[in-house]
């Protein structure tokens, strides 16, 4: 991804892709201490527009006084570096990549001697489970990696050090043949896929498992707020795999997964094991929201111009 022409928003400055560097001893490199957000902006008939781009910059603040970590940029700043990243690289479409770390100042384990580095990249991405699993839906493995226990690392928090549980699990599942890993609790009961928020179907009615060990998605948020005006019961509570396996409908979501169908876990089909009609009807609206074809939901859109 280095070697590419672009620019990336770099500490206050926009620099040439291929400039955007940092140092081998970068504290974060080392120890993964650091708060990360996945953005989207898509093309609408107006022209490209960031996703919900207020709320993830507050959750990266939020994620970043979590870890306690002070960012030298206003919240302002770091929205406005969204919006010079998609000009300056003349994107239709993209995903963005706002990063906060430590700098090289100084290893070991205490990282408050290094200065606290912030960095806004943008690059077209499609389908991130693939087009054909947006449509069909995925096949899912539960993992035998668990999700973070709440007091060993912070689960609200979108920490950089966070993602080697996800990638285990997101390895695992995808060595043995599967799209994506189902991460369980310290518990036992469903937490969440390696990047994305689940949703179960079952009788007309949806479930979501509560927040405790998973990331509060901002997708998962607006699946909650679509869900109400489908008029749909949705019911946050501890989900078991098992009602995993005989739920009528499951899908995923996430900004990078956006509203992915789960066909199958553990090699059980989840309902008739294609899309189901409540998870189809949820992805259109999604879809319609975030392409600005809802002007019921425009507020939740940033134009870029
Ligand atoms: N859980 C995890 C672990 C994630 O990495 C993500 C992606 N940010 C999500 C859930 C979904 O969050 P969002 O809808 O805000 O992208």
């Amino acid at each position: 991804m280095a070697d590419r022409d672009g620019y990336i928003w770099y500490d206050g400055k926009l620099v040439d892709w291929r400039d955007a560097t940092t140092h081998v001893l970068t504290h974060t490199l080392h120890y993964g201490m650091g708060v990360f957000e996945g953005v989207r902006a898509y093309e609408t008939p107006k022209g490209p527009a960031i996703f919900r781009l207020q709320d993830h910059t507050e959750r990266l603040f939020r994620s970043a006084k979590i870890l306690g970590m002070a960012l030298p940029f206003s919240p302002e700043q770091i929205s406005q570096a969204h919006l010079d990243v998609v000009k300056a690289n003349d994107l239709k479409s993209c995903y963005f990549r706002p990063m906060a770390f430590y700098g090289s100042g100084k290893l070991g384990v205490a990282p408050m001697k290094n200065d606290v580095q912030v960095i806004v990249a943008a690059w077209p991405w499609g389908a991130y489970l693939g087009e054909e699993g947006l449509e069909k839906g995925i096949r899912v493995k539960t993992s035998s990696f668990t999700r973070h226990h709440v007091n060993i690392t912070m689960c609200k928090a979108k920490a950089n050090g966070n993602y080697m549980n996800s990638i285990l699990a997101n390895n695992e599942a995808t060595a043995d043949g599967y799209d994506e890993a189902l991460l369980l609790d310290v518990d036992g009961f469903v937490a969440e896929g390696s990047g994305e928020n689940i949703f179960i179907v079952r009788k007309g009615k949806l479930y979501t498992p509560d927040l405790t060990s998973a990331l509060e998605g901002i997708t998962r948020d607006t699946v909650v707020q679509i869900a109400k005006e489908m008029g749909l019961e949705l019911i946050e509570k501890r989900i078991t795999r098992d009602e995993v396996y005989s739920a009528d409908e499951a899908f995923f979501t996430g900004t990078a997964a956006e509203v992915t169908p789960i066909r199958e876990l553990d090699r059980r089909p989840i309902g008739a094991g294609s899309r189901g009609p409540i998870t189809a009807e949820i992805q259109k609206r999604y879809f319609n929201i975030v392409k600005g074809l809802d002007a019921e939901h425009e507020h939740w859109l940033t134009y870029v111009k």
